[in-house]
């Protein structure tokens, strides 16, 4: 494993850009790559600076998997919004078995209670984009401010609004890499991975639920919606607010 070449001495501004030329050459020379081969890019050059984002979705365990052959020390993290499914949980503690891995539970300044007290009851209902913003941004950004890369698990064929997800891209929201390893794989890619390699994952999933998030905001969807149909439904909401593209830049041309 090569050293890491850059310490925390160095100006943020100067690290950010020379980050910035990394993702630049690497959206062209990783473009075709292998998610192993992407990981493998970047625990090299970012080392702990990296971290995965974990949402224990079918995508997300695949690359849990992965990254623990690579490096078994990269920080791997969650969102816990409070709201999340028993199931959620329970395949977070048969990874933690598997792996002997310890996920960073990340979660909102505002406790539920707070949340009602200073903006009402279900505020998922009345105003998602709020919501999302107090339990998932705002906490993402905070844990992030602390590395360089995070990696996802975006698949491009997911929505409409992940179609031109980059393998590596730079993430103009949170000033930092972003790796999606998966962008080009499809549904029947993971899970032949997840079965072949036996990975732990969230039964719901076996149960009409493709994409699992917040209980209010996540419904079973119809055999041939589309994948993401069940968040958010009847809203036109599709997003978090994690992945906007429009604050993404893959400075390399498609
Ligand atoms: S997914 Fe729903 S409940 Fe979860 S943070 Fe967003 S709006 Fe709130």
């Amino acid at each position: 494993m090569e050293k890491q070449f850059w310490t925390s001495s160095i100006p943020t501004e100067t690290r950010e850009g020379a980050d910035r030329e990394a993702v630049q050459e690497a959206v062209q020379t990783l473009r075709y790559a292998s998610p192993q081969e992407v990981l493998y890019w970047s625990v090299e050059r970012f080392g702990k600076s990296m971290t995965l984002a974990c949402s224990f979705g079918l995508e997300d365990v695949v690359l849990v998997d992965m990254l623990h052959q690579i490096d078994p020390q990269i920080d791997v993290f969650y969102l816990d919004t409070g709201l999340l499914f028993r199931e959620t949980h329970q395949t977070r503690e048969r990874l933690t078995k598997r792996y002997g891995k310890s996920f960073i539970r990340v979660s909102p300044n505002l406790s539920l209670n707070e949340q009602e007290a200073i903006h009402g009851e279900a505020l998922w209902k009345r105003d998602p984009h709020a919501c999302c913003a107090i339990r998932k941004v705002e906490p993402l950004g905070r844990f992030l401010s602390d590395y360089r890369v995070w990696c996802t698990g975006i698949r491009r064929e997911q929505s409409p609004t992940r179609a031109h997800a980059e393998m590596v891209e730079w993430d103009s929201l949170f000033h930092m890499a972003k790796l999606n390893p998966l962008a080009r794989w499809t549904m029947d890619d993971v899970w032949d991975y997840v079965r072949k390699n036996g990975v732990p994952f969230n039964p719901m999933h076996e149960r009409w639920f493709p994409s699992i998030g917040c209980i209010p905001c996540t419904k079973q969807v119809e055999p041939g919606e589309d994948g993401r149909a069940g968040r958010w439904p009847g809203l036109a909401k599709t997003e978090c607010g994690l992945h906007h593209r429009e604050n993404n830049t893959t400075m390399g041309g498609r």
